[in-house]
């Protein structure tokens, strides 16, 4: 029984780095472009994005570890990176996961950025897990339309077509008025069945394992949104998730961003079997929808009036990145001081 005990304590860091040792020995295997597309300027194409995080993991590897969460449709790994203080005891758990959306890669820069900024200075008693690549067949095939010069090809799904933001388990529907008429019955839609995908099934098997706070990255809009998405009514937590959400705004160094219930957006608006609902439903976990940038659809400079990336995708990412990691990081930060005493949950 002993020999047994001392075996399963020896597996579990030995685990942990050979999912760092694989994912490192996986990213350096991954091809990046021979050109990058001018368009995409500012972007790292996903490759690019795993090298930068294999060199996080790489240089802090009692700090950040990785696991494969499990496999898309069309069998890409869906990776974790976890970054927390091994000195100190973890006490609350942050969830960031990105890019369900397949044309939403501003969310994946500021994931990566977030696990690139963590890892040298991870607030003590917090452990941050970061999904930066959610969809990554959507992903792969945007990067094929900018590299194939597709500027109107338009993705959101994952490789069955499914919308991955609308494959949750919690309300899946809706039969007030608005739903029924013809103009306004078009955002009333959810997936075929509750958790049918294998994205949405890795992320809902991670998000089980309990965390305090969870944050699906999207774009485009400048808003951070609480659930519901799908019912107009307030949850009984609406006070402290909006309390949280303006510590994240606070900690925007551009243009902070709104923060309001999502179906509230617009009063016919309901977005049904979204992740937002389920996090907070299921798990009990305070979620949040951030959708980062203001840029959107323009019929002037900069014309995005059928340019989708650009939609989702400024220009210059820059400061988009800064103002997505400045309130992931002024959260992480806030559940550390509160975890130490510093501040009270109302601050
Ligand atoms: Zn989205």
């Amino acid at each position: 029984m002993t020999t047994l005990l001392l075996l399963l304590l020896l597996a579990l860091p030995a685990q942990a780095a050979s999912d760092a040792t694989s994912f490192v020995r996986w990213s350096s295997r991954q091809d990046l472009p021979a050109e990058h597309p001018a368009r995409a300027e500012g972007y790292d194409f996903a490759a690019g994005l795993y090298q930068r995080l294999a060199a996080v993991a790489e240089a802090w590897p009692g700090r950040v570890s990785v696991e494969r969460l499990g496999k898309s449709v069309d069998r890409r790994p869906i990776w974790a990176f976890t970054v927390r203080d091994p000195s100190v005891e973890v006490r609350r758990r942050v969830l960031v996961y990105a890019q369900l959306h397949a044309l939403e890669w501003i969310g994946a820069e500021v994931a990566v950025a977030l696990v690139e900024q963590l890892a040298p200075n991870p607030p003590p008693g917090v452990e941050v897990v970061i999904v930066p690549l959610a969809n990554p067949d959507g992903r792969f095939y945007t990067e094929q339309d900018l590299l194939d010069g597709r500027v109107r090809s338009y993705r959101r799904a994952n490789a069955n077509g499914v919308d991955l933001n609308r494959d949750f388990a919690v309300h899946r529907e809706n039969d007030n008025l608005w739903s029924k008429l013809p103009l306004t019955r078009r955002y009333y839609y959810a997936s075929p069945a509750p958790l049918s995908q294998p994205e949405t099934q890795a992320i809902d098997a991670l998000a089980a394992t309990g965390f305090d706070v969870t944050i699906s990255l999207h774009a485009y809009g400048g808003y951070i949104y609480v659930p519901w998405a799908g019912r107009w009514t307030r949850t009984a937590d609406h006070a402290e998730m909006m309390a949280l959400g303006e510590v994240m705004a606070a900690g925007q160094p551009n243009r902070p961003y709104r923060v309001m219930q999502l179906c509230r957006w617009i009063f016919f608006f309901r977005a049904l079997g979204t992740e937002l609902d389920h996090m907070y439903a299921t798990y009990g976990s305070n979620s949040y929808l951030i959708e980062l940038t203001r840029s959107g659809i323009r019929p002037l400079r900069p014309r995005t009036w059928r340019d989708y990336f650009r939609w989702y995708n400024p220009v210059d990412p820059t400061p988009h990145v800064e103002d997505g990691v400045g309130a992931l990081m002024a959260l992480v930060r806030h559940l550390s001081a509160e975890e130490a005493g510093l501040v009270s949950a109302g601050d």
